[in-house]
């Protein structure tokens, strides 16, 4: 008689761990509609485009295209559509504030000071958030607690008050091993930028790749001082060009005060 299959402790704590997320995703699609997934194409919201498609749930998926990111990311959502046969609905930053910013300061500021790259990453990814998390109840996000100190304490779910919907971080207690095992289990596409040590992938020039035992997220505006690097939990004062400035109060009118995070993805 052949002994039963039994799964190591951490393929058991794995097996838990997809059961829960995949059980807070369809109570997210259920209770929360119209929810949405802000979709960076990073590892771990490979893991989270992959359990959403495969239980068909209506959780809208969308991604930022600040217009500086990788080739390889644009490749990445390439192998999605081939993949799952999925169209990721884009969201563009404004012409408007582009033009404004690159009038002003010039096409690459965000290397001169901490402002001038706050003030890039509001053009380019928060005003498009704030479009495209308009009228949702919910929205999901890829982060981790072990990403960054910054994200120790990062729940599962909040109330974003700023936003004034919920906010569900389904992976917050996943290791980096875990995604990893979920992927390759899977068959998940992911970005190539990955093997090439890059474990946090933004806009490409705002990204290097690390080395041993740097923090994960070092290559992310690396030349700041860790100290004023800014996450996604954190509120940043944004206003350098007058449109930019006009932009926030508009978001904000529109979205409840939403806050100026200006790494949400
Ligand atoms: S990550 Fe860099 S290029 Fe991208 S929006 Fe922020 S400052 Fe601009």
């Amino acid at each position: 008689m052949n002994k039963p299959f039994e799964l190591e402790p951490f393929e058991t704590t794995l097996a838990d761990k997809v059961a829960a997320v995949s059980q807070l995703l369809a109570e997210i699609a259920r209770n929360h509609a119209p929810a949405a997934f802000a979709n960076s194409l990073g590892a771990e919201d490979m893991v989270l485009t992959d359990l959403i498609l495969r239980q068909g749930l209506a959780i809208e998926i969308f991604s930022l295209d600040t217009g500086r990111l990788p080739q390889e990311t644009y490749t990445l959502m390439q192998d999605v559509q081939q993949h799952y046969g999925l169209k990721l609905r884009l969201y563009y930053p404004r012409h408007d504030l582009i033009e404004a910013y690159t009038r002003d300061h010039g096409i690459n500021a965000f290397f001169e000071s901490i402002e001038l790259r706050r003030a890039c990453c509001h053009a380019r990814k928060v005003e498009p958030l704030a479009r495209a998390l308009a009228g949702k109840r919910a929205w999901i996000t890829g982060l981790r607690a072990e990403q960054s100190a910054t994200r120790e304490a990062l729940p599962r779910r909040e109330f974003d008050e700023a936003n004034g919907l919920e906010k569900f971080n389904p992976l917050a207690d996943w290791s980096e091993r875990e995604v990893w095992a979920y992927l390759r289990n899977h068959d998940v596409p992911y970005n190539a930028l990955h093997d090439q040590h890059y474990p946090s992938i933004g806009c490409a020039p705002c990204t290097r790749a690390i080395t041993v035992g740097e923090d994960l997220r070092a290559g992310r505006w690396w030349w700041e001082n860790p100290d004023t690097k800014e996450c996604g939990l954190h509120r940043i004062p944004v206003v350098v060009s007058a449109e930019v400035s006009e932009s926030v109060a508009d978001v904000n009118t529109q979205s409840s005060g939403r806050s100026q995070n200006e790494d949400t993805l």
